[in-house]
């Protein structure tokens, strides 16, 4: 027996309190056999309270180890919450061994486990959105594109859905080739792609980082293509678990079929209606799908709803009653009671309703009603704006999630650059960003040149500088070459003092080291001072302040475990700085945009965010915001042409039942959008739901009119 097996053997929870308040048919899941299965159900049913209960089930009934299962989320967030709530059913060192993540950090902790395998370089970075689009910028305009007329965050999105269907650039190319031949008609804006995908791939692959798409794709790849390790994984997860199952890609769902060896059992809940995410390629089929690829699949129905009342599920039933497009028709029932109508605020304009709301959110505080039990949804995050002044004007505390993207600003991206170069020398993205930041004289010719000679040896730029450095101390070094080593010396210098600090000091006292030694904190005060903020004022030098307390927070979740370094894989242990910037990226909302940073607040606040972000959560008060024509249903015409209204009606599904006791939804008959008058109005799905509500005496919902 291993030291590994004796830690997995330790005693765990009494298995009758494990079962103990669920009803039947969850129990009948809960302790299902060892096999395949398919939870389909509606909203607040318990299927998250499923899996997780099936997982201490599976350690406690089944003795199966913690480290033989895996758990798959849809958010961080989600995985964190899952971790906590069998952390108060198992001990410590359970849940340590158990892998309970998004497929993002999943696949991540397996490239990190099998970097060379998987063609990367131990210490490879994660490139995030932001880098993802200055990386394609840079190439459109080196290959002289008009960046005016295609955007590079359009590419950069299109070569992001390539990767999620599997297609590399070498089988763009051959597709666009294809295209050209056989319909000999001009294929002008594709053929552009094909150009800047494979630029991008063969640079991504230089400067050793991998973006969102890629973390999934390279994993996939590597599992086809590498049947021992396919074989250790197989082995290893016997148990693997999926939540949020209908929001699944292809990509996603290869991976599952590869993860899942012969004698391993996957257990998959979700719920058709809540499909959210197909603009991004997830499809719900994929529950049926499931069905006929998997063996013997045991399938359970959960119909209880235990997180709302019944008059705002009647709400959400009569809402998605209108959709085709089911696997599974239900109709939830609570056992919540009737409760309070659902209050249809129908107001003049967006100020009215702004107002409205905010002064709703004060009297609920003023009966004592906790902040962080209320949510502000809303279909987009331009809509959030008004309500975060409203908010700020009456006094209320509350939280962004998503919107409001910390790591995306500029100077803690500047921050991040200077501390991705010191793990990671190939990163030219990060170099290029801050080679000249401060100010030190380093103008594009002098980068220019960099770039020749890193073209040239096939290296990055500081591998570049090293070796200027190494050749202008020869004594017959060409003369441009010592005046151009002359003019970055300053920096090669101060990026070599920054490397061997970094072993020297924690990691925390080592960032705020790093942001005096460059000047960024000097440098962010003056932008500051030039621009009358002053400190309190949401200040560039604070954020950065911030960020040194974040790193410091991020030091201590080490210290307690709760964030992983994974010792049980061959891998090489990762250096803490890289283990902080791979969280981070992950964290602030990569994997899933709209989807940011979960922090918890050290204070008590109102919860904002989009209905994306909130899938899975629950507030005891909800507000569905801008429920106008044009906003929800969008307006935007979605890829997925036809069942674009349908997937906006799950939308508004999936905000209506994250409510549990009060719900409130608002619209403006007036809305001024990017400085336009607009009249919009309510939206159809309101209409709709008013309608099959005309004769009847029993209306789940009251409209109150707001001038
Ligand atoms: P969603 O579709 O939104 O993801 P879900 O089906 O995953 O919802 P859960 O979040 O697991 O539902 O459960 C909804 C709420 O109901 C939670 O607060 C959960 O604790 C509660 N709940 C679930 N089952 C029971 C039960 N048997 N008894 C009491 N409360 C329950
Ligand atoms: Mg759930």
């Amino acid at each position: 027996m291993s030291d590994l097996d004796l830690l997995d053997s330790a005693p765990v929870a009494d298995e009758s309190k494990i079962l103990e308040g669920l009803n039947d048919s969850q129990k009948e899941a809960v302790s299902s056999p060892l096999c395949n299965a398919l939870i389909i159900a509606g909203a607040g049913t318990g299927k998250t309270r499923v899996l997780v209960s099936r997982i201490v089930y599976l350690i406690s009934h089944y003795q199966v180890k913690a480290r033989n299962i895996l758990a798959v989320t849809f958010t961080n967030k989600a995985a964190k919450e899952m971790r906590e709530r069998i952390g108060m059913y198992l001990n410590a060192n359970d849940t340590h061994h158990l892998w309970a993540n998004t497929f993002h950090s999943t696949c991540l902790r397996l490239l990190r486990a099998y970097a060379t395998q998987a063609g990367l370089t131990p210490g490879f970075l994660i490139l995030d959105t932001d880098g993802q689009n200055s990386l394609v910028k840079r190439i459109m305009l080196d290959l002289k594109m008009d960046i005016k007329e295609i955007k590079p965050s359009e590419f950069a999105s299109r070569i992001s859905s390539l990767k999620e269907k599997g297609m590399r650039a070498d089988d763009f190319q051959k597709r666009v080739n294809y295209i050209k031949y056989t319909n000999k008609k001009k294929s002008g804006t594709i053929e552009k792609l094909a150009l800047v995908y494979s630029a991008y791939e063969r640079i991504c692959n230089q400067e050793n980082s991998v973006d969102f798409a890629e973390i999934l794709l390279r994993t996939v790849e590597l599992l086809r293509s590498n049947s021992a390790i396919r074989e250790i994984q197989n082995e290893r997860f016997k148990e693997i678990l999926v939540d949020e199952f209908q929001d699944t890609n292809s990509i996603q769902y290869e991976l599952l079929t590869l993860l899942a060896g012969k004698n391993s059992h996957v257990m998959v809940v979700g719920d058709d209606d809540q499909s959210i995410y197909s603009w991004r390629g997830a499809d719900y089929t994929n529950m049926k799908k499931f069905l006929n690829t998997f063996p013997d699949v045991h399938q359970y129905l959960l119909s209880l709803n235990y997180r709302s009342t019944q008059n705002i599920l009647d709400m959400a039933n009569t809402l998605i009653e209108k959709n085709f497009e089911r696997v599974m028709l239900k109709n939830l029932k609570g056992n919540n009671g009737t409760g309070s109508l659902v209050s249809i605020f129908k107001c003049a304009n967006n100020r009215v309703e702004e107002l409205s709301v905010a002064k709703e959110i004060q009297s609920l505080k003023d009966q004592g009603v906790k902040l962080s039990d209320i949510a502000v949804l809303y279909r987009n995050n331009y809509l959030s704006f008004g309500f975060e002044q409203a908010l700020t004007k009456a006094k209320i505390p509350y939280v962004i999630y998503g919107g409001q993207k910390f790591f995306e600003r500029a100077e803690i991206q500047s921050a991040l650059a200077y501390l991705k170069i010191l793990v990671n020398k190939k990163d030219d993205t990060a170099l290029l960003r801050i080679i000249n930041l401060p100010a030190r004289k380093i103008g594009p010719k002098v980068v220019e040149s960099l770039r020749n000679i890193s073209n040239e040896h096939s290296c990055s730029i500081i591998e570049a500088i090293e070796y200027l450095h190494e050749y202008v101390s020869s004594s017959d070094a060409a003369k441009e070459l010592k005046t151009l080593y002359s003019k970055v010396s300053a920096f090669y210098n101060l990026y070599l003092e920054l490397l061997s600090k970094k072993e020297t000091m924690r990691l925390h006292e080592f960032v705020h080291h790093m942001l005096t030694l460059t000047g960024l904190y000097a440098f962010y005060s003056e932008k500051d001072a030039k621009e009358g903020k002053s400190e309190e004022d949401n200040s560039r030098y604070k954020n950065l302040g911030v960020l040194v307390s974040n790193v410091k927070e991020f030091e201590a979740s080490v210290d307690q475990g709760e964030v992983s370094v994974d010792s049980e894989n061959s891998a090489k242990v990762e250096d803490q700085l890289t283990l902080y910037l791979t969280n981070i990226t992950l964290v602030s909302g990569g994997e899933i945009n709209e989807n940011g940073s979960a922090e918890t607040m050290p204070f008590d606040c109102v919860n904002l965010m989009t209905i994306h972000a909130s899938k899975g959560l629950e507030f005891k008060y909800v507000f569905i915001c801008g429920f106008e024509s044009e906003i929800l249903p969008s307006s935007r015409k979605s890829s997925s042409g036809d069942n674009s209204l349908e997937e906006e009606r799950r939308l508004a599904y999936v905000g209506i039942t994250r409510a549990k006791e009060q719900l409130v939804i608002s619209y403006a008959n007036a809305r001024t959008m990017f400085g336009k008058n607009e009249q919009k109005g309510a939206s159809s799905f309101i209409n709709d739901i008013v309608e099959s509500y005309e004769n009847s005496k029993n209306k789940p919902y009251k409209i109150v009119t707001k001038i």
